[in-house]
């Protein structure tokens, strides 16, 4: 049995690890604790199993290297909290490139639907016996412009979505798709044109704070803004400006750029030191969500057997990986 240290662990995310954990030939050591460069120290054999919120900085990978440690799967498709350039020629890195984009498209339209819609208000409404529905109006998607940044899976899987709700379709990308069913335009044409606006690029030295003032600036008056990508593709301060000065309409976020410390976390008894995550939050047009957009059944198990599928090649011996990030 080959020893997996397993950090960030949630019940769900035990449940499909510990059905197929055996029939892989490992013995998974579950921490609670996200990694870091001092929960490091806990590693147990040469793998670790990592997720979103794991600082896998420079540090904690000195640590994890001194432990033995020589391969990290991250059980997500994001390698943002990576610093893959000191983990080059000491540590293989892998992935689950893919696993549901379907669990992260059908999210995404869902919280358009709730904060247009006002679903959240509704359910809470409903649930005192008040049946009053004013301030719940919304508009319809059909005939909306819809602006898609990334379309690589999930952006895909998403405009379907959106064309079967009859909307129209923009999208940018630094990687255009060959022959897409949609039209590609330039991110200032798409800010200038939508009324909604969708990321799913990863975060990257580029991506980081697209969305600024700057754009905010450039976009339609009361556009509604969706992220389920990478909290950091916005500045949560011009976006809080945004909202505050009625420029944007509403904004569904599963990511926010410092999730790090609340996200996947009860904070119901404490005081929350972040005030703009706080005033975001109190907003009736702000949904916030806690990055759970990949939460499906589905998905759990993909992203399980896709871990564990490779982990199995580094402890087969092989040296080329299916999932390596480079
Ligand atoms: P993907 O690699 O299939 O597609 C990403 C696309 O973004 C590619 O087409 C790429 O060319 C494009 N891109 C890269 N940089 C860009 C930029 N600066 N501007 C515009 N486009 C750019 O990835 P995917 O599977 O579709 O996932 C997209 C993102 O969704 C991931 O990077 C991850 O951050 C996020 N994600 C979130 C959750 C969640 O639970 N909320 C789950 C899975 C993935």
């Amino acid at each position: 049995m080959n020893n997996v240290s397993f950090y960030d662990t949630k019940p769900y995310d035990r449940l499909y690890f510990d059905e197929l954990a055996e029939q892989y030939g490992v013995r998974i050591h579950y921490f609670d604790e996200k990694l870091n460069k001092k929960t490091a120290t806990f590693a147990e054999g040469e793998a670790v199993v990592a997720f979103v919120n794991d600082n896998l900085g420079e540090d904690c990978l000195k640590v994890l290297y001194e432990k033995g440690v020589r391969v990290i799967a991250m059980r997500c498709s994001g390698y943002n909290n990576v610093n893959l350039k000191y983990a080059k020629d000491k540590f293989h890195v892998l992935r689950v490139p893919a696993y549901s984009p379907y669990a992260v498209a059908e999210y995404a339209m869902g919280t358009l639907l709730t904060v247009n819609r006002k679903l959240h208000r509704a359910y809470n409404r409903t649930k005192e016996f008040n049946f009053s529905l004013n301030g719940l109006t919304g508009f319809d998607l059909h005939g909306k412009t819809i602006g898609v940044i990334g379309t690589g899976r999930i952006g895909q899987a998403f405009i379907s979505i959106c064309k079967g709700f009859g909307m129209r379709v923009l999208a940018y990308d630094v990687y255009p798709m060959p022959e897409p069913d949609f039209e590609y335009v330039s991110l200032d044409e798409l800010y200038r044109e939508s009324d909604i606006i969708s990321l799913h690029c990863p975060l990257t030295k580029e991506s980081y704070h697209m969305i600024d003032a700057e754009s905010i600036r450039q976009m339609k008056q009361g556009v509604y803004l969706l992220n389920t990508s990478r909290g950091a593709l916005i500045d949560s301060e011009a976006l809080l400006e945004g909202l505050m000065s009625r420029k944007i309409g509403g904004a569904a976020l599963d990511v926010y750029e410092e999730e790090t410390e609340y996200f996947y976390e009860d904070f119901s008894n404490d005081i929350i030191d972040d005030d703009t995550l706080a005033r975001l939050v109190s907003l009736p047009n702000v949904l916030i969500t806690s990055h759970q957009a990949f939460l499906t059944r589905e998905a759990l198990r993909n992203i399980a057997v896709t871990t564990l599928e490779n982990l199995k090649e580094y402890f087969d011996g092989k040296t080329e990986f299916t999932n390596e990030i480079r």
